[in-house]
């Protein structure tokens, strides 16, 4: 009778470890659960129990071994049965083609022949190098780094890592390299605990990694859900290996065949240059991994030229770590100073130390308003913390004050305009009541005066080669230019006289001003840099105005009497007196143009200034052109709306958007139900996630060009 029960327990604890094992595998290592977390668990603790009752029948893999005991006394030292290196680093193209320009040098002398290489690229985890040792299938030993000689036998936690199997399916003698892991989602949870009970937080997801293997109470690290991935496999002298292996990649599979959790973002290049394309591909999306992603590991792929190529005294010759540049440094904060804006908003920016992050040097970063300088508690002298990320705009994210000396210097606004010295006025900021921002109020501000001129001179505007800030402020101090109509009156014979000015030069720009003179009635109007009147709500008004009768007319055959003199360009000043029949409800009519901008397109066309203003215009020679009905090819795309998302293959942005609008459609920055087109090149970002949800019709440049061009 007892036999029969403890027959019958055993056989179900044989059972129930299949299955736990089983459904661990799909749900921590292939991430296709078949079950929920809490069955899971569920079975477990059954298994646990029985085991406790019947322990002759408990096996040393066992799932329950995952469950943590009690803290050990510390850890032992364990001698690495393979030595651990670390890769060397390169930071860019050229240090990759220098590490595989000495490899191919290497080879050639090795093998007295010219080898070409492929490579496995795996993008590289920033997370915890870890040991495992697997003696006839089952894992003997976790063990950290160390100094690569011995490590700390960290196996009690390691077991905790579901992920990682305790028994493999083949009894094979091998050592097992990787990384274990947190991801963002699990630091974010451990941090919010941490803060609750007072802790310090973790700065990243390495250093939680690191500091949940290495805690002696192991049940912290069961607390957590550390993950891995393994990507290196040797086999034990003299034990069982399944197979002679010829490359990289066929460790990577064999590890997935052993039921190992392996990077899915890895890649065979075939040669350096797709390694170079991998990289860039993944780099701008290095955010949205569910890990921290530190760079690209690159391997040469051929064991037998891993053999040859060996290693230097510190580390591997056969493998490189190609590393993002940093995104995190810290500077000093030599000066604040006040930058005037075209609005006359005064933006306090701090100016710094150079320094290199992300790959290029830093040597300014707005700090936005007064609220962020106090927020932020940035005083001139203190070292910050400054973060760049991808092509994002650099910005301050702290202060570091344990470091302050004491001379550090509380920076206030101003009371006045830096620039023309007139009183600021205090004006709260529309989308955030909280936020409040200091404007100069003086219209004939030189700041203000100077930055409404290199927007009009600027690719949104009449888009004048070589007047770009330096110029215009020249021109400005000089008395040359004080008014938008100024520019156009200037001569060979102004320039030549002034420094940074040649023959030829002065030429050159009195012809890109004069080429400059014909000009698109959107352009036209948002190169006034009208109070919300952006480029997009600039064009609504333009294909709003040639829809005015006087104006819709003006190129009409009929009226001119003959179709070669048909005539699709204006005067300033015609388009002044249409422009101003306007009135506000009719401006607010236009679909796209909100109750703000209508009101401020009123304003400006009502504005005795700008009236003068456009007379000179006239006077001086610009015409602006209007878009026609029959200019427009096809007409199939006109009042479409279209979003891009991701690089194009030949077009920049400008010059597609520029496409689209001459052929009369519509742009828009996000997705929405009213979007007729997306239009998606490479690396195209969650713009085109969203138009496939929505069903919105995808296409590319090619297909763009066709209805457009
Ligand atoms: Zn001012």
């Amino acid at each position: 009778m007892a036999a029969g029960i403890t027959k019958k327990a055993r056989e179900r604890i044989n059972k129930l470890r299949e299955e736990v094992e089983r459904l661990r595998y799909r749900y921590h290592v292939l991430n296709d659960p078949e079950i929920t977390d809490e069955t899971y668990t569920s079975l477990r603790h059954e298994l646990l129990k029985l085991e406790e009752k019947y322990p002759q029948y408990k096996l040393p893999h066992s799932p329950t071994e995952r469950i943590a005991e009690k803290p050990l006394p510390k850890f032992s030292k364990v001698v690495h049965l393979v030595k651990q290196w670390s890769l060397d680093d390169a930071f860019d193209w050229e240090e990759l083609s220098n590490w595989e320009n000495k490899n191919l040098r290497i080879l050639q002398k090795s093998l007295g022949r010219k080898v070409s290489l492929d490579y496995i690229a795996e993008i590289k985890i920033d997370g915890l190098h870890i040991v495992l040792t697997y003696k006839k299938g089952i894992l003997t030993n976790g063990a950290s780094r160390g100094d690569g000689m011995t490590g700390e036998d960290v196996t009690k936690n390691i077991k905790t890592i579901e992920s990682i199997p305790l028994v493999l399916k083949e009894k094979v003698d091998m050592v097992v390299e990787g990384e274990c892991w947190l991801s963002r989602k699990e630091l974010e949870r451990i941090n919010k605990e941490r803060k609750k009970s007072r802790l310090p937080l973790f700065a990243n997801a390495r250093n939680a990694a690191a500091g949940s293997i290495r805690q002696l109470d192991p049940r912290i690290a069961a607390g957590r859900k550390l993950d891995s991935f393994l990507y290196q496999a040797h086999p034990i002298p003299g034990g069982h290996f399944p197979l002679r292996l010829a490359t990289q990649e066929g460790k990577l599979e064999l590890l997935k065949k052993l039921t190992f959790k392996v990077n899915p973002f890895y890649k065979h290049c075939k040669n350096l240059k797709e390694a170079e394309e991998f990289y860039q591909s993944f780099s701008p999306k290095r955010d949205s991994f569910q890990f921290g992603v530190d760079g690209l590991v690159v391997k040469v792929n051929s064991l037998e030229y891993q053999d040859k190529l060996g290693f230097t005294g510190k580390s591997p010759r056969w493998g490189v770590a190609y590393k993002f540049p940093a995104e995190t440094t810290t500077t000093l904060v030599e000066d604040i100073k006040i930058q005037v804006g075209r609005t006359g908003a005064l933006t306090p920016v701090a100016i710094l130390k150079p320094v290199p992050i992300a790959g290029s040097v830093v040597g300014r970063a707005s700090l936005h308003n007064e609220d962020e300088v106090k927020k932020l508690d940035v005083r001139i002298g203190d070292t910050v913390v400054l973060r760049k990320a991808g092509d994002v705009i650099p910005e301050i994210v702290g202060v570091i004050k344990n470091l302050r000396g004491g001379g550090e210097k509380i920076y206030k606004m101003p009371k006045s305009c830096p620039v023309c010295g007139r009183r600021t006025q205090r004006r709260y900021l529309k989308k955030n009541k909280a936020a409040a921002a200091l404007y100069c109020s003086n219209k004939k501000c030189f700041a203000q005066k100077r930055e409404k001129l290199i927007h009009f001179a600027g690719k949104k505007g009449f888009n004048i080669n070589g007047l770009g800030d330096k110029i215009i402020v020249q021109l400005m101090e000089n008395g040359l230019i004080r008014d938008f109509s100024d520019i156009f009156r200037l001569r060979k014979g102004d320039l030549v006289p002034l420094a940074r000015f040649a023959e030829l030069s002065a030429k050159n720009l009195v012809s890109a001003i004069s080429g400059s003179r014909n000009i698109r009635l959107e352009k036209f109007i948002n190169a006034f840099g009208i109070r919300y009147v952006g480029e997009e709500t600039a064009v609504l008004a333009a294909r709003f105005l040639e829809k005015q009768p006087v104006l819709s007319s003006s190129g009409d055959p009929e009226s001119h009497g003959s179709k070669k003199t048909q005539k699709s360009n204006i005067l300033p000043i015609q388009l002044a007196g249409v422009a101003q029949s306007v009135s506000l409800e009719q401006w607010q009519e236009v679909k796209g143009i909100g109750e703000k901008a209508a009101g401020s397109l009123l304003a400006f066309f009502g504005d005795q200034n700008n009236l003068r203003e456009f007379n000179k215009f006239t006077k001086l020679g610009v015409r602006i052109i209007l878009l026609r009905e029959g200019n427009q090819t096809a007409g199939s795309i006109k009042s479409k709306t279209f979003v891009f998302t991701g690089t194009l293959p030949n077009l920049s942005r400008d010059e597609a958007k520029e496409m689209v609008r001459a052929a009369g459609g519509a742009i828009a920055g996000g997705v929405s139900k009213n979007t007729d087109y997306v239009v998606a090149g490479t690396d195209p970002g969650s713009k085109l996630e969203k138009a496939r949800q929505l069903g919105i019709k995808i296409i590319d440049e090619k297909e763009l060009k066709r209805l457009a061009g």
